[in-house]
């Protein structure tokens, strides 16, 4: 049982535009619908490719990349089938937050969802049960959103199966981002990364900047990135555009840096650049009186900045950077 019909066929050849339908009873529209864009070109037989973006709503470089592919893309560029959803968080991304608007529902903390749950789920369960068992190798966009901002990566993460782990990091090395990271998840529970990952799949992951905007450069390494992966997979033809990689690592739960306290905050270091254990990254400076010094947040370890916190204010517990290892792999 699924709650969403989809209005393309999956098994046609072609190019079909249309929408996942998900019925939405409301006040503002008794028997409404949650409409959310989907693109399926498909040319006999061979791997299928499933790229989704805006998974958080305020993030816009997988939705801008896979709005050109959607365009772009001719079945006879493929073999197999390429399934897109630029806006899988569709009520989120419609008013640019990262949570849905309707339910309050974080799209990557819902999986595996449920069929009778809230519209959050509804599209988790959809996604879990329908497309991911469809696809062979999977991209799931991130950028930093409103609140993070990340230097341009694609990401593998560590998994128990090391062959899997091999294949997803050839894939990820493939997309050819500025930097290519290993990853632990800080909370991994209910993503849709573990989700897909549990299902055997291939699976690429991106945090490609932040801020709740895009950059010039930031869409053109999602656009590259799309293109390089179906190529890899043997689904699209044509030869990868290629583009240094600086390696990066996240071994444990030290590169994560939280604020010890509420304030503004003051970088002292930038996205990029080399630290070493002890290096202020930050000041914290109290927001209700002047006169107090304010609180110096050090680096945990040596590596170099790879997230930081993007508002000018901060809370407690928020996370104010991200420390990766360079090399190492
Ligand atoms: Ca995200």
């Amino acid at each position: 049982m699924t709650a969403i019909r989809p209005t393309v066929p999956f098994d046609t050849d072609g190019k079909h535009h249309g929408f996942l339908r998900l019925p939405h009873s409301r006040n503002d529209s008794a028997w409404g619908s949650v409409m959310i864009p989907i693109t399926v070109i498909r040319n006999g037989v061979g791997p299928t490719a499933l790229m989704t973006g805006a998974n958080h709503g305020d993030e816009y470089e997988g939705p801008i990349a896979l709005q050109a592919l959607a365009l772009e893309i001719a079945p006879e560029d493929i073999a197999g089938r390429v399934i897109l959803v630029p806006y899988m968080n569709f009520p989120a991304f419609r008013v640019g937050t990262r949570l849905s608007p309707i339910d309050g529902g974080n799209l990557n903390r819902a999986f595996p969802g449920r069929a009778d749950g809230t519209v959050t789920q509804k599209i988790a369960q959809y996604f879990n049960d329908v497309l991911v068992p469809m696809a062979d190798l999977v991209l799931d966009y991130h950028s930093g959103g409103k609140t993070l901002d990340f230097l341009p990566f694609a990401c593998a993460h560590y998994l128990d199966d090391p062959a899997q782990q091999a294949v997803c990091l050839a894939a990820a090395r493939a997309f050819a981002a500025p930097y290519l990271l290993m990853l632990r998840e800080i909370d991994s529970v209910g993503m849709y990364d573990t989700a897909v990952e549990a299902q055997g799949k291939v699976f690429v992951t991106t945090e490609l900047g932040g801020g709740g905007t895009a950059t010039a450069r930031s869409a053109r390494i999602a656009r590259r990135g799309a293109r390089n992966l179906l190529i890899h997979a043997g689904i699209l033809a044509g030869t990868p555009e290629p583009a240094d990689s600086t390696f990066l690592d996240m071994p444990g739960d030290d590169c994560y840096h939280l604020a010890p306290a509420d304030g503004m905050v003051e970088p002292m270091t930038d996205l990029g650049e080399a630290v070493a254990a002890g290096t202020p990254l930050a000041r914290i400076w109290p927001v209700d009186r002047t006169g107090h010094a304010p609180l110096t947040c050090t680096a945990q370890r040596y590596g170099l900045l790879a997230a930081r916190h993007f508002p000018g204010l901060i809370q407690t517990g928020d996370c104010l950077a991200v420390i990766a290892t360079p090399g190492g792999e």
